[in-house]
């Protein structure tokens, strides 16, 4: 079954209800700066659609942060505000998800656009509580999910306020876009397929490796990813960041028919320690004093070789501690690389590989960047979320 999307319907003189990602990063020092507006900039053409539509009521909503009950720290507020300022009208933000103001505001002609305060202030939305998704749904006629970032949570708000929605449970413009990316990677690549991975932890990604190795042509590996893999193959690693629980599972994936597609550092930087001086290491043993912290230049030269024929390119995970400018040029240049394949669908998703694109200024010539970094590896691991299965079948 195919989901609805919004612009399938005439939603004219309806209320809606439309679950959002709305969990932006917020100033620690001014609870009322939000420091990256990406997330509701991205939610924008969905709402201007509903409002152009001519809906009657539109009623927001989105969780931020992981707030332990209401904590004022985690209020939407500096949503509203900045929501008002985009759209130009007023959004009124309720006490709460559950307030009973919140039916009267409902019957008044004035404002059209509510916004319920942050979700997870009600422990039972992470409980897919059925009674509070009962609550949610008896706010409007049409359910609308736009939050892709969520959708792979089983929560009240994106999972069970569909039952409510029979034949009324429609996707935003976002979720489709998000759909349509990872579904030129996931159901239908163009080859060669080239996946690079990086990152900290093998066994948080173990399983969309060995999916993800029988679908590619080649799987480049940095980062601190690398190091297991390195290492399960007798070569020195140093001190690099390395857990003997990640070795197996590394030398489990190279003992696979698949293993074989795997291309590993050639050279490294390194350093004595995280905050040291780098130092290029022309091979691929790392002495025993050194950590490896970025990948070398002949492994970007490496890399770059693996990717100019490409038609499809996925980039999870960042190539080093990028977080030091020291050890972030391997990183930017894989950006960099990416952005010049004028030939390939490149798709960026996981949160540190995505701020690295955005950083660099090269998010427009990328084909995709992923909202969702949990979302966009589940789907690539699973072919599907919770949350759009629900759309797609409903939930019993
Ligand atoms: P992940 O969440 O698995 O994508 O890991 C991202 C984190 O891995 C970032 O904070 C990076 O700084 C860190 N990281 C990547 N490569 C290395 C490395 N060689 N040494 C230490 N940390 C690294």
């Amino acid at each position: 079954m195919a989901i609805k999307f919004i612009d399938e319907i005439d939603l004219k003189g309806k209320t809606v209800l439309a679950r959002f990602d709305f969990n932006v990063p917020i100033d620690k020092t001014d609870p009322s700066k939000i420091t990256d507006t990406t997330r509701i900039d991205e939610a924008i053409p969905t709402i201007n659609l509903l409002i152009k539509m001519g809906v009657k009521k539109l009623v927001l909503m989105s969780h931020l942060g992981r707030p332990k009950g209401p904590e004022k720290k985690y209020s939407l507020l500096p949503v509203a505000t900045y929501l008002a300022q985009k759209l130009e009208e007023e959004v009124v933000l309720t006490e709460s998800a559950v307030d009973a103001g919140i039916k009267t505001l409902l019957t008044l002609s004035h404002p059209r656009l509510i916004l319920l305060e942050n979700l997870r202030f009600q422990k039972e939305e992470e409980a897919n509580d059925p009674a509070f998704a009962k609550t949610l749904a008896s706010y409007a006629e049409y359910y609308v999910n736009d939050a892709f970032g969520t959708a792979h949570r089983k929560h009240a708000s994106t999972y069970g306020v569909v039952q409510h929605f029979k034949n009324k449970a429609l996707g935003g413009l976002l979720l489709r876009r998000e759909i349509e990316a990872l579904d030129k990677v996931v159901h239908h690549p163009q080859h060669p397929f080239v996946a690079i991975m990086g990152g900290a932890k093998v066994s948080d990604k173990i399983k969309i490796i060995e999916n993800i190795l029988s679908e590619v042509d080649q799987l480049l590996i940095g980062g601190a990813m690398a190091y297991p893999f390195l290492l399960a193959k007798g070569i020195k690693i140093g001190k690099s960041l390395c857990s003997d629980e990640d070795v197996k599972l590394a030398k489990g994936i190279l003992q696979l028919p698949t293993g074989q597609k795997i291309v590993l550092p050639a050279d490294h930087i390194a350093s004595s320690s995280l905050e040291g001086e780098p130092i290029t290491v022309n091979t691929t043993e790392i002495p025993d004093d050194l950590m490896g912290l970025d990948i070398g230049p002949n492994t970007l030269k490496k890399f770059k070789d693996c990717l100019k024929n490409s038609k499809t390119v996925l980039w999870n995970g960042p190539m080093g501690y990028f977080e030091n400018s020291n050890f972030s040029s391997g990183t930017f240049a894989v950006a960099q690389i990416l952005s010049e394949l004028s030939n390939a669908f490149t798709l960026v998703g996981g949160g540190d590989s995505v701020s690295a694109v955005k950083k660099s200024g090269l998010e427009k010539k990328i084909g995709h960047v992923s909202t969702g970094g949990g979302a966009s590896l589940e789907y690539i691991e699973d072919g599907s979320l919770v949350g759009i299965n629900a759309l797609k079948f409903g939930v019993n």
